[in-house]
Order: structure tokens, then C-alpha cells, then sequence
């Protein structure tokens, strides 16, 4: 299996990425921001739950995460792997996921980083929030979400580092060359 985990700043690119990565290499994409916003767009009670921890641009809380992706996991026992995207966010979540996996014999494969500068990612999210309307691309709460991902993220840069799994890309330039870059690597490693 294929077990990539797609690193990044809030507005880096990891969905745009993680979409073409899935298709061409027939991986199932496992969002956790997605599947929170699907739960908050349902209107249910855990959604309402959900929905002001994410205004606030906070980490949802561990439990919670960690049941979204184990029903994740479960769901799609048969594909050829994973992109998790936006998961892990803290090293807690990284060596849950890593004792899960090892559950079925898996791990992760590699970490694929798309660097980028934080004018740029406030700039990229302000005008994402012009197009999705997303109530977490507001200047206060994108300034909250780098001060959470400098904070208890970008550790598990260290932590991947340390397995040899960590690769870094330009996140600063055109979709296809930055999905080109993505697939040499993969391909590479998939020969090592
Ligand atoms: P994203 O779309 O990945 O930027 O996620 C949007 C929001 O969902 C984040 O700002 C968090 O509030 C929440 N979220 C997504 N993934 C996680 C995670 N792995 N751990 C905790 N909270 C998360």
C-alpha cells in the first residue's frame, strides 16, 4: 500500500495536490477538514459541536479526530492506500495513526511537504474565501490557524524527519509543476 501524508500550511494546496495524487495513483483521500465540514453542513448536534471549534481556527478535539479517520480506515479496507490530508496535525495523532496502521500491517510511506510563506497563505486563503466562503478564511482566524500549526504541527516535521519519511516540495509555484514534483518522488520511492 501507499500511505501518503500530505504536510502544509492552511492553503498550501494539500487538497488541489491530494485530489490529482489520488487519481493517478488510485488512492483513497482521507481529508479530515472535509469530513468535519460535512458533519457541521448536516446541522447535526456534533456538527454544531464541531463547527466552533473550526470558526475558531483550534484543533478539533483528539477523540473525535481519531474516530473520524478509524471509520475511514475501516470503510475502505480493500483500496491500494491513503493520502491523509490534514491528518495527523499533532504527534499524538501521528503515532495513533502509525499504531492503527500497524494494526494491518501498514505504515506511512512518506510525507510530502508543500512549503510555502505565510503572506502567501494569507493571501491564498483570503481569496479562497471570496470563491468557498468558508467561515475559518477570515485574516483573524487564518492568523489563529498558522499560530496552531507553527505551534503543535510543524513538530511532526522533526518526527518524520527522524524516520527518514520527510520530503520537501516548492508549494509556491504552478499546480502541475508542483503535482509533477509530487510524482517523482512518489514514483521514486515506489521502485526504492
Ligand atoms: P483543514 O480543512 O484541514 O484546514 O481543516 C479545517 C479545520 O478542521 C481545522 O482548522 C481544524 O479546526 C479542524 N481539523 C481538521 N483536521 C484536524 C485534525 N487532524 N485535528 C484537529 N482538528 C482538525
Amino acid at each position: 500500500m501507499l500511505n501518503i501524508v500530505i504536510f502544509g500550511p492552511p492553503g498550501c494546496g494539500k487538497g488541489t495536490q491530494s485530489a490529482r495524487l489520488t487519481k493517478k495513483y488510485n488512492l483513497v483521500h482521507l481529508s479530515t477538514g472535509d469530513v468535519i465540514r460535512k458533519e457541521i453542513k448536516s446541522g447535526s448536534d456534533f456538527g454544531l459541536q464541531l463547527s466552533s471549534i473550526v470558526e475558531k481556527g483550534e484543533l478539533v478535539p483528539y477523540e473525535l479526530i481519531i474516530k473520524i479517520l478509524e471509520s475511514a480506515l475501516a470503510q475502505n479496507r480493500s483500496s491500494s492506500g491513503f493520502i491523509f490530508d490534514g491528518f495527523p496535525r499533532t504527534i499524538d495523532q501521528a503515532i495513533d495513526l502509525d499504531k492503527i496502521l500497524a494494526k494491518d500491517n501498514q505504515a506511512i510511506s512518506m510525507v510530502v511537504s508543500l512549503c510555502i510563506h505565510d503572506e502567501k497563505v494569507v493571501e491564498r486563503l483570503l481569496n479562497r474565501a471570496k470563491i468557498e466562503g468558508r467561515k475559518d478564511d477570515t485574516e483573524d482566524v487564518i492568523k489563529n490557524r498558522l499560530r496552531v500549526y507553527k505551534e503543535q504541527t510543524c513538530p511532526l516535521i522533526d518526527f518524520y524527519r527522524k524516520q527518514g519519511k520527510y520530503v520537501e516540495v516548492d508549494g509556491d509555484c504552478g499546480i502541475d509543476d508542483i503535482f509533477c514534483q509530487i510524482s517523482k518522488i512518489v514514483d521514486s520511492k515506489e521502485v526504492a
